[in-house]
């Protein structure tokens, strides 16, 4: 591991401390009933060496997905993006959340209030920044996603999954059937 990339990831959890500033001061976290344990890095799908994730992945990519960081609010690619298609993990595909599902939270990050399919996110406690937040990540790679936290949409599920920019992709909904 080099010098330099540690650093960027030093000023990666700084700024992902700045995540829960979200809209309201609400940082319950979501029960977990529904959670699913994972205990290691192994039991994805899609298990890679670090090294081979690192190759993949763009440097912004590996410090959000492998390394739990958090993207500037108001920056990511997908913040203010309304199309209608899917959104994907931009590390393996996994098709996570529906555009119809998005919602503007006003927090900086993409944000929906609930998952395309239950099974395709994994979630877990997290008690990093002395905060209890439920981390939310793609069930398939194991690639951190965000956090979900119950401040979202009263008429729809009441949750907000507060998603980063950069672990996404989009498939865009067209005419011709085409991915
Ligand atoms: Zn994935």
């Amino acid at each position: 591991m080099n010098l330099p990339f540690l650093k960027t990831f030093g000023l990666m959890l700084i700024i992902a401390s700045s995540l829960v500033a979200c809209k309201t001061n609400n940082t319950n976290a979501v029960s977990d009933t529904s959670t699913t344990k994972i205990d290691s890095m192994n039991t994805f799908e899609i298990a890679k060496t670090d090294e081979d994730w690192r190759k993949q992945l763009t440097p912004e990519q590996y410090a959000v997905l492998r390394q739990k960081g958090t993207e500037r609010p108001f920056t990511g690619k997908f913040e203010d993006h309304y199309e209608p298609g899917i959104y994907t993990c931009a590390a393996c595909g996994n098709e996570l959340f529906q555009s119809a599902t998005k919602f503007d939270a006003g927090c900086g990050w993409p944000s929906f209030y609930e998952a395309l399919d239950k099974t395709k996110i994994i979630e877990k406690l997290d008690k990093s920044h002395g905060m209890m937040r439920m981390e939310i990540m793609c069930a398939k790679c194991g690639g951190h996603l965000g956090h979900v936290f119950n401040d979202g949409p009263q008429d729809k599920t009441g949750l907000r999954y507060c998603v980063n920019s950069v672990s996404l992709d989009f498939k865009k909904k067209d005419s011709t059937g085409t991915k």
